[in-house]
């Protein structure tokens, strides 16, 4: 629920402003069968269209490497051996966020990095050189956030998600970023990755998640929280969606002719499944 929540915003600010509204399946990770056919189907039962045929991130693999090529040129790429438990551990500079990349690899020696890629495979990070960087969302006005050396390629090879739907947003024309604000934070880095790519960022638009009582975000383990197990309780769950959002209207299309942004709820939603 609240992912088609948050499909609905997006749906809604694409329609609204004229845009195309585009379907990207993000399954660099491994995907449960049948999860995007689900997905897909929930999109159409709640009455919202799309454009074009899906991308699959799965596909689009050369992109990503041309990428990290292209910043490594530009010297903006280095390798990193850290484990995790190496970076939550490892001293960090009065200058650096919790939680931000120290540094440790940034600076190593030939033969620094030559015997430690016998020890493991390396990570991929970007050189940054800013700490901050700033975006504008529609919802949150101009937001600062950190940029550290964030991992452009996982040290399982696989391309790091903030890599990827950089990558793709230039690629796919994508101007407008609709998404939960639990990636507000995350906003700072992409956008400065796509400047280093020479893209422009995209207006971004972050929308309150939907919670459980406790407030954490809403999971299978919450109950009855998919369309599918909502509609099988006989729940009208476009209405409940709506009625959440405080819009009016049985389908998206009716909802678009009143949808006024500036009346939205700005907390986030607690959705407590029935039963
Ligand atoms: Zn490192």
């Amino acid at each position: 629920m609240g992912n088609l929540r948050t499909a609905l915003l997006a749906w809604l600010w694409a329609r609204r402003s004229g845009r195309e509204f585009l379907i990207r399946v993000e399954d660099l990770d491994r995907v449960r069968p049948g999860a995007e056919q689900r997905q897909l189907d929930d999109l159409r039962t709640l009455g919202l269209d799309w454009d074009g045929v899906p991308v699959h991130q799965s596909g689009r693999l050369d992109l990503y490497d041309a990428a990290i090529a292209r910043l490594d040129r530009d010297g903006r790429v280095y390798e990193c051996f850290c484990t995790r438990r190496e970076i939550l551990e490892a001293p960090t500079a009065p200058h650096h966020p919790p939680g931000a990349y120290p540094g440790t690899c940034r600076d190593l020696t030939d033969a620094e990095r030559a015997q430690r890629r016998t020890e493991r495979p390396a990570a991929l990070r970007l050189r940054a050189d800013v700490a901050t960087f700033t975006v504008e969302d529609e919802l949150h006005g101009t937001y600062e956030g950190a940029v550290d050396d964030f991992v452009l390629r996982r040290g399982d090879g696989v391309p790091a998600y903030n890599l990827a739907v950089v990558v793709d947003d230039a690629e796919q024309g994508v101007d407008q970023v609709v998404r939960g604000d639990d990636l507000l934070p995350s906003a700072p880095r992409q956008a400065y990755l796509a400047t280093l790519l020479g893209t422009r960022p995209p207006v971004y638009v972050h929308v309150p998640l939907a919670l459980n009582a406790s407030g954490r975000r809403l999971a299978k383990r919450d109950g009855a929280v998919t369309l599918g197990e909502l509609r099988a309780d006989g729940i009208d769950t476009f209405a409940l969606i709506a009625d959440s959002l405080g819009l009016t209207g049985a389908t998206p299309q009716e909802v678009l002719a009143t949808f006024d942004p500036a009346t939205l709820p700005t907390e986030r939603w607690v959705f407590v499944p029935p039963g």
